[in-house]
């Protein structure tokens, strides 16, 4: 199995460019925000607490993402690998995920990172607010906050995997087409 990791700051395109991965390469796409959300539209009570969290613009608990991700792991099948969007976002999720694959004798693939500025990131996002409709999208205070929550929690783990040897990164900036050019020469030099 393949476990491809798809990164990069909040409105970077990754829900976007996943479509397109993970048809070509016959991958499961898991969001672990898509993930939040249903649990958000079917008023559980994971849902309830996560709504709270995401409307603020901070990070869910590590264990709630962890969990959600290990059980897709088990239930998917008939497919040629995974492609994780959102997951993991700390540290602590990307050594929880080395240990959930390691048990299974598996490790990660590659990162697959979509990179823009910051100034892109509110841009973006605010102009998804008006077509999808996030409340997280629609107000500045929260994504700022999203941001500085990337700056501070996801983005060590470039670090983390570029030591592992396992990081490769492409510019966000350009047309859809033109990012899916670049990350499908990416997977094909692998
Ligand atoms: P974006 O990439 O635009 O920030 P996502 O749909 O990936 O949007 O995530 C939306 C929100 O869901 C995040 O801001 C966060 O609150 C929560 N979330 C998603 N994935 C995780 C995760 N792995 N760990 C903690 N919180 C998460």
């Amino acid at each position: 199995m393949k476990y491809y990791i798809l990164f990069g700051p909040p409105g970077a395109g990754k829900g976007t460019q996943a479509k397109a991965l993970a048809e070509k390469y016959k991958l499961k796409h898991l969001s672990t925000g898509d993930l939040l959300r249903k649990e958000i539209a079917a008023g559980t009570q994971l849902g309830l607490k996560a709504k709270e969290l995401i409307e603020k613009g901070c990070l869910v608990p590590d264990e709630v993402v962890e969990g959600m991700i290990e059980s897709a792991f088990k239930t998917v099948k008939d497919v040629d690998g995974f492609l994780l969007d959102g997951f993991p976002r700390t540290i602590a999720q990307a050594e929880a995920l080395d240990a959930i694959l390691e048990r299974s004798g598996e490790t990660v693939t590659s990162v697959l990172s979509i990179m823009i500025p910051d100034e892109m990131v509110i841009s973006r996002i605010s102009g998804r607010a008006a077509v999808e409709g996030r409340a997280d999208d629609a107000n500045i205070e929260t994504i700022k906050n999203r941001i500085a929550t990337y700056h501070k929690q996801t983005e060590p783990e470039i670090a983390y995997y570029r030591s592992a040897g396992k990081y490769n990164e492409v510019d966000g900036v350009g047309s859809i087409e033109e990012v899916r050019d670049r990350l499908f020469a990416v997977v094909d030099a692998l």
